[in-house]
């Protein structure tokens, strides 16, 4: 093969693209955009208004460290961590306007190409996650080191770009007297000494190093995917905000699309293929925020605040993380349901109540591939069960065998309830079961 063949046959992959449309449900991959998304906003939204309060406290002198009360030379960081906390929250607050689901209620034969997803929509979704991924580990980075010089060494870099093509009405804006003099000590710095010299300092100057630094300072993440995932989005984003040779052409191919459809109405392969990215995004946004931005605010208020304080607001801060992490595990999990023998191939229907709430009915003649949670997408496992049994005593708590002759958990006596949650403790006691699916009123 010569330079001109390899040419060609990049030139025949790139105009001769199919659409390849997405294998998993586009109802499911909707309902899933949807439920997290709202999760994502909603973390976001409790921050900012955790933020007004961690704003007044800072304020407060007796609430602050003694290396950070009003007149030391630290004090300049409480202003700083403040403006930095609003920051990330307009990128946060962009990255979910951009990831909710598709809008399809009014969609017809006719209206079908409004969800077509061109290079418009890829670009917008992905530099807004671009910023947001590039923001919240540079963010989550100063707020965890708190370091003069290594704080000075990021503005600086960016307020000398910005100054080099700013407009006079901007520079003014920007850049007041005291401004001016930081940037003209920082011009007398040679480029090589930009990350080592008598007011900046950067030891970890790519977004890699920071990703690493973070996790070695907060710990591994409970995703041990995480810290590639970040790195690959970062690159990923990369591609599409810069040259943008893949990204160009794998979305601005013009051409018809095969129509979809599913009970919601018709949809183009390009907006499922579409929706697919967003879910994958949005889910690392997600554990980006549990993972780096929360745990490093909390860090970085206990250096600033009184222990009592920082205990405050590290708790407010972990019940946030902590309702968006239930909210992740939600979504595609593995549920398992226990079932009489037999049960499985018969010409009854079976309703399968997953743990988001929605009921599905397995029909006969009971297809494997309808093993799943149309709502959260999870997947059912189930687990045949011999003899005359009721209820199977898990960690996770009593659930009714599907099909079993015996009244539901909670119209059981009061007294027979708690004869079996005190088994379900002792069993939670010696091992972590398999996670149920099965809520225990589900069975017929
Ligand atoms: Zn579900």
């Amino acid at each position: 093969m010569n330079e001109i063949d390899v040419l060609k046959k990049i030139a025949s992959n790139l105009t001769e693209r199919k659409n390849s449309a997405a294998l998993s449900n586009y109802r499911v991959l909707c309902s899933n955009i949807a439920f997290l998304n709202r999760a994502f906003a909603t973390a976001a939204g409790t921050l900012r208004s955790l933020h007004i309060q961690i704003e007044s406290s800072l304020t407060n002198d007796s609430h602050l460290n003694p290396q950070y009360k009003s007149g030391t030379d630290l004090n300049a960081f409480v202003p700083i961590v403040s403006r930095l906390q609003l920051n990330s929250f307009s990128v946060f607050e962009k990255l979910a306007a951009l990831t909710g689901p598709d809008e399809r209620a009014h969609i017809t034969l006719e209206s079908v190409s409004a969800l077509s997803r061109g290079f418009d929509d890829y670009n917008d979704l992905v530099t807004a996650t671009r910023q947001y991924i590039d923001s919240i580990v540079a963010d989550s980075y100063q707020l965890c080191l708190l370091d003069p010089k290594s704080f000075n060494y990021h503005v600086l870099v960016s307020l000398n770009s910005f100054s080099k093509y700013a407009t006079k009405s901007l520079a003014h804006a920007l850049f007041n007297v005291e401004v001016e003099s930081a940037l003209n000590e920082f011009g007398t710095i040679k480029f090589k000494d930009w990350a080592k010299s008598h007011i900046t300092e950067c030891n970890h100057s790519t977004f890699a190093q920071k990703v690493d630094f973070l996790f070695s300072v907060l710990g591994a993440p409970s995703d041990p995917d995480l810290p590639d995932d970040l790195k690959n989005l970062f690159k990923f984003s990369s591609e599409f905000t810069h040259i943008g040779y893949i990204s160009t052409f794998l979305t601005s191919t013009a051409g018809a699309e095969v129509i979809f459809g599913d009970e919601d109405g018709p949809y183009l392969p390009s907006t499922e293929n579409f929706s697919e990215l967003k879910y994958e995004i949005l889910e690392t946004a997600c554990k980006a925020l549990l993972a780096t931005y929360i745990p490093s605010l909390v860090k970085c208020l206990e250096k600033l605040m009184l222990k009592s304080q920082a205990d405050r607001f590290s708790a407010l801060l972990h019940q946030n993380a902590a309702a968006l992490s239930d909210a992740i595990a939600t979504r595609n999990s593995k549920y398992f349901f226990f079932i009489k023998t037999g049960l499985i191939g018969s010409s009854s229907s079976i309703p399968l109540t997953c743990m988001c709430g929605e009921t599905r009915t397995w029909v006969s003649p009971h297809a494997t591939t309808d093993l799943y949670c149309t709502s959260c997408g999870s997947s059912f496992q189930l687990l045949e069960v011999d003899g005359d049994g009721g209820y199977i005593i898990t960690s996770n708590g009593p659930a009714k065998i599907i099909g079993a002759n015996v009244p539901d958990f909670h119209d059981l006596p009061m007294d027979e309830q708690i004869k079996l949650l005190k088994q379900c403790e002792e069993a939670a006691k010696s091992a972590h079961g398999p996670q149920l699916g099965g809520q225990p009123d589900a069975a017929p």
